[in-house]
């Protein structure tokens, strides 16, 4: 726990998060700023800054990640239309909250390459 960080805030509780499902390894929560019908953030409860700071012990977390995110999707009921998931690394990749997290957005058509 960072208590400089909102990610570890909001799963400490100490700030309000809009959550979808919680178990022991991470929370989800609904973006406060939506980029899509559906934008959900997968975050880990350790805090770690950013994928660069995954090592092979975190393997299993990573992959957890994901599959809640799929999972997710499907509750929300965009798993057949399709859906974006994105980890961006870094400011220079938007990466703008220093806690790991799984961008999980769907509901409406989207291009490529991202900007
Ligand atoms: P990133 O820019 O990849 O680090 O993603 C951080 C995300 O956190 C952005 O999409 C923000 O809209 C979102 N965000 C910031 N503050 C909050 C908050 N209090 N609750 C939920 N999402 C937030
Ligand atoms: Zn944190």
């Amino acid at each position: 726990m960072s208590e400089s960080c909102l990610f570890c805030r909001i799963i400490a509780g100490d700030v309000p998060g809009d959550m979808l499902h919680q178990d022991e390894v991470c929370v989800v929560l609904r973006d406060i700023n939506p980029q899509a019908p559906s934008h959900v953030l997968v975050v880990p409860r350790e805090h770690m800054e950013s994928l660069n700071e995954a090592s092979h012990r975190d393997e299993a977390l990573l992959g957890h990640l994901l599959r809640v995110g799929a999972r997710i999707a499907n509750d929300e009921g965009y798993a057949e239309d399709g859906y974006r998931t994105i980890i961006n690394t870094g400011a220079g990749a938007g990466q703008s909250v220093f806690h790991l997290h799984l961008h999980v957005l769907g509901g409406r058509p989207m291009s490529w390459p991202p900007g």
